[in-house]
């Protein structure tokens, strides 16, 4: 068995804790443990920190794989920033969303826009307001989880507004999977949003220089505790024998005290012999897979932030033109959109290869812009994400921290519940599981 780098020099008492993933929730997990006297190493696959927020290089400043912000209300991240004192690399800017319904493209998201929203007439627009306020303000969520979105809009005479306005989107993010979707899901995406607007103007937080920048903090506050970030490194099995976790990995064999895994369910499944019972329980644990395909450009192609497709033949759900949002200026003057797409995991479209996936979502912008002209694109760049977005249906129990083994501790995107995964909730997961480890 290999002996921990440094281990014995830098990290003094305290327990060993093995930390499997080095996104969000693993780097905040390890920082609060070493905040509390205990040892930590991180062990991570790829050969960066970060996880989902992983950044490329556009106009020489980072920028996310994936399009990221957040809300006014994510108090754990800013405390976090606080804490790493990078509050001044957050930025809060106002954005601007439309909505592609009916072969047209239109502002959304004010109350003004939906007063302008044809493809739903007059007591549509009122059932519109009526449900969004009601489940943004006043559901419950213990109500909430009894119903799925579908069968919630059509019970109460929202139909029309499920068909035009909801159901295009919930195909477009869960495929086969959008009548089952739990209401709940859609309570707490309400409730994020409602909670961080200005009025009728909405406000979303960036990070300067990316969400990478927090992921870079968190893991040089790890370092400067002493704790050990060990990448390029992937966990194969964990074995428990007598009181000590036996850590396999692709850079040797490690022994610890206890374990956090922030793998997705259907990794946590190979790295530990469970029960049948577990093993049956993370299996059922599903997910959605995306592909983001960034266009760059010295271009702007649209005068709004977000722009939902309510159009299921497209072949994306989100156009999200980070650039109206976050000034070009911040990339050298560059422009970059990505175009967003959730899908099965089994799906062919997401082993395609870059290039017929750009042909084909080019096609797709060209049907909104009819004038799109691809020559002014500069490059395009093709993300994949497996296990990018927790399936939430009807009856959804979420995990436990606990796992059935002692000291095997487990936060990932589905223990987010009833909120839906983002940085925010990785970061509570984190403060709330090593709470929970101090005070036993
Ligand atoms: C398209 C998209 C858009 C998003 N937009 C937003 C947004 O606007 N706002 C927001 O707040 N959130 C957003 N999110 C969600 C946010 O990025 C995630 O919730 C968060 O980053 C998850 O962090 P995590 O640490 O839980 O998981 P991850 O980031 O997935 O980290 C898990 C880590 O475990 C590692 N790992 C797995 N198996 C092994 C192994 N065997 N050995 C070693 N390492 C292993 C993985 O490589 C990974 O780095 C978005 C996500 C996507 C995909």
């Amino acid at each position: 068995m290999l002996p921990l780098a440094d281990s014995s020099t830098t990290q003094r008492g305290g327990r060993h804790y093995a930390i499997i993933g080095a996104g969000v929730a693993g780097l905040a997990a390890a920082y609060r443990l070493l905040q509390q006297g205990q040892r930590v190493t991180v062990f991570e696959k790829s050969p960066f920190v970060g996880g989902q927020l992983a950044t490329t290089v556009v106009g020489g400043v980072p920028i996310e794989h994936y399009y990221h912000h957040t809300f006014t209300s994510d108090a754990d991240l800013l405390m976090l920033c606080e804490e790493l004192g990078i509050t001044d690399k957050m930025m809060w800017l106002p954005s601007t969303m439309g909505y592609f319904s009916q072969g047209k493209l239109y502002p959304f998201g004010t109350p003004k826009s939906i007063l302008t929203f044809r493809p739903l007439g007059i007591f549509a627009k009122i059932g519109f307001v009526l449900s969004t306020l009601w489940i943004t303000f006043v559901m419950k969520p213990a109500y909430a989880e009894k119903h799925t979105v579908h069968a919630w809009f059509l019970r109460y005479g929202f139909g029309r507004v499920w068909d035009i306005v909801w159901k295009p989107l919930f195909q477009l993010k869960f495929a086969a999977d959008a009548d089952r979707i739990s209401l709940i899901w859609l309570w707490g995406k309400l409730h994020t949003r409602g909670t961080s607007r200005n009025g009728s103007k909405e406000v979303l937080g960036y990070m300067k220089g990316s969400f990478g920048a927090l992921a870079l903090a968190l893991s040089q506050a790890i370092e400067g505790l002493g704790g050990e970030l060990v990448l390029g490194t992937e966990l194969r099995s964990i074995k428990k024998i007598n009181q000590d976790f036996v850590v396999e990995s692709s850079a040797g064999t490690f022994s610890v005290d206890a374990v956090i895994s922030t793998q997705a369910a259907n990794q946590l499944v190979h790295s530990y012999p469970w029960s049948s019972e577990t093993k049956a329980y993370l299996n059922g644990l599903e997910y959605k897979s995306a592909i983001c395909v960034m266009v760059i450009s010295d271009s702007r192609w649209f005068d709004r932030y977000w722009i939902n497709i309510g159009d299921e033949n497209l072949p994306f759900g989100g156009i999200v033109e980070h650039t109206n949002w976050v000034p070009a200026g911040e990339y050298g003057g560059k422009h970059v959109m990505y175009l967003s797409r959730y899908l099965d995991d089994d799906d062919s479209l997401f082993t395609q290869p870059d290039t017929a996936i750009v042909e084909m979502f080019c096609n797709g912008i060209n049907v909104i812009l009819t004038d799109f002209d691809r020559s002014l694109v500069q490059e395009t760049r093709v993300f994949r994400q497996r296990n990018a977005q927790p399936v939430v249906p009807k009856g959804y129990i979420a995990p436990s921290m606990m796992t059935e083994i002692p000291d095997f501790y487990w936060i990932s995107t589905h223990h987010t519940y009833p909120f839906d995964r983002g940085i925010n909730y990785a970061i509570r997961l984190a403060n709330r599981l090593v709470g929970d480890i101090s005070a036993q």
